[in-house]
């Protein structure tokens, strides 16, 4: 059987027609992709469902522990359902309503699904359409809903693409009804991230927490870093999540395009010094959309975010429609191979913060990277029931590679967004020795370490007490 090809830093693909055939779906894992997205603000739950269920049956199969991540849609703000697109030219003017204007106007009237746009737009504020397209000036608004706009640039307005008012502070609630509904569906479907979308403050998270530990459901929050306002609140926002998004798409649109670069590299820094596994996305390889081979432009991106200390790369609608989507994987995963043999992405600077209330164990997993360096050891191995410890391995970056165990099936497959994570399901024995002995067992087996290597090991004792990982032990395979 063909192994899948093995990345430190990880692919996130997301779904859609274009991977719809399991073979397809199949071979993109193959091929280097660790982490399918839904994107909910497509597609519907048996669409949801067919992904889901293609993906385990893969991971079955295969071996891999492919990871599947929901991504809400948030206060997205769209076009409604239009007969035809509309045409429009420079000076144009038209209205923009949630309601029905039949009768009242002669105006072209575009609907749209935004409650509060009335609310939130002044005349002389600007409105983007598909991601600016299409630029309009805001004229007048009723404060009900309806607005009345002059085209300033563009050509047609098409159903169902998404609003942008930049930099204007929006007054919808960060998560829709939809969206409640939706982590509900992903809770029963037990996958392993949600990625939270337009996030403004970490309340956005707490509140996400909330709801999913009432649920008892142990899926990981994602930020997804795409509003002005979560960029004043960065610190605090990446602190409370688990993971973090720099979701270039709709940031680009909400700050000036310039300084998306700058900002990534800030977001990718922040994380890395909090040690959140951050995911850099959109328009990666876009070109690939349409062509087999993507631009030198695209292939430098790629590898810039490598360099900023990406843990993980996504590509979007090049896997979702486009026409090329295997070749696209494996474009990503040798830029990434070539990427990871250069020295610097590797031990970050940094020590476990004394402050933390974990500090303990990070301080306990940050000399297991240091001492691996240290004796030049072959492979890091954490074992953890909260798959904590996976975490704060990664985040140092050991030029090691890192083999987790976990008895927990529930977290496995999440971990594998990880820099660098490879994660075992573990029933383990009752004698922290002997644990240990038999993974080293495993590793040789699968032919990860040979005889005589020097191995790291963190554990936490006794293991069935299930504390944090309070145990460092170096070891050599038998
Ligand atoms: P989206 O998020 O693809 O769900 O819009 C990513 C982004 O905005 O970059
Ligand atoms: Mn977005």
């Amino acid at each position: 059987m063909p192994l899948p090809s093995y990345n430190r830093v990880k692919i996130l693909a997301t779904a859609g027609p274009a991977c719809q055939d399991p073979a397809i779906l199949r071979r993109l894992i193959l091929a280097g992709v660790d982490v399918l997205r839904l994107n909910l603000s497509h597609g519907t739950w048996d669409d949801h469902r067919h992904f889901i269920e293609a993906v385990r049956r893969l991971n079955l199969e295969l071996g891999t522990r492919v990871a599947l991540l929901v991504d809400l849609q948030g206060p997205k703000m769209r076009v409604g359902r239009l007969e035809a697109p509309l045409n429009v030219r420079p000076g144009d003017e038209i209205y923009f309503s949630t309601h029905s204007l039949a009768g009242l106007t002669d105006l072209p009237v575009v609907p749209v699904e935004y409650e509060t746009l009335a609310r939130d737009v002044s005349p002389g504020d600007v409105v983007l359409v598909e991601d600016g397209r299409v630029q309009l000036e805001v004229l007048e608004t009723d404060r009900k809903g309806t607005v009345k706009l002059r085209v300033r640039a563009g050509d047609r307005i098409a159903s169902r693409k998404g609003i942008n008012l930049p930099g204007r502070p929006i007054s919808l609630p960060t998560l829709s009804e939809k969206d409640w509904e939706d982590l509900l569906e992903a809770a029963r479907a037990q996958v392993d991230w949600v990625a939270v979308s337009f996030v403004r403050t970490p309340r956005d998270i707490q509140e996400v927490r909330a709801f999913l530990r009432r649920l008892g459901a142990p899926m990981r929050i994602m930020a997804k870093i795409e509003r002005p306002e979560a960029l004043h609140n960065l610190e605090a926002i990446v602190a409370e999540s688990d993971g973090v998004m720099v979701a270039r798409g709709d940031l680009g649109v909400e700050i000036p395009l310039e300084q998306v670069p700058f900002w990534q590299k800030r977001i990718v820094s922040t994380c890395n010094r909090l040690g959140k596994p951050v995911v850099v996305a959109t328009q990666m390889l876009e070109s690939m959309i349409h062509q087999p081979t993507p631009t030198r432009a695209e292939v430098t991106d790629v590898a810039n975010a490598v360099l900023d200390g990406a843990d993980a790369v996504m590509l979007s609608g090049e896997t979702s429609v486009g026409a090329f989507p295997i070749e696209t994987v494996r474009q990503m995963q040798s830029i990434l191979q070539e990427a990871e043999k250069d020295p610097r992405i590797y031990r970050l600077p940094g020590r476990p913060d004394p402050a933390s209330p974990t500090y303990h164990s990070d301080a306990v997993c940050w000399t297991a990277c240091t001492l691996a360096s240290e004796v030049e050891a072959k492979a890091l191995v954490g074992l953890t029931y909260s798959g904590y410890t996976a975490f704060q391995l990664a985040r140092w970056r050991p030029h090691t590679d890192i083999f987790i165990f976990t008895p927990n099936p529930r977290i496995l497959n999440g971990l594998n967004l990880l820099w660098g994570v490879r994660a075992y399901y573990y029933r383990r024995h009752e004698s922290t020795y002997y644990t240990i002995q038999d993974t080293l067992h495993i590793l040789r087996d699968m032919g990860h370490v040979n005889r005589g290597d020097t191995v790291i090991i963190t554990v936490s004792m006794p293991l069935r007490a299930r504390l944090r990982t309070n145990t460092l032990y170096i070891a050599q395979v038998p």
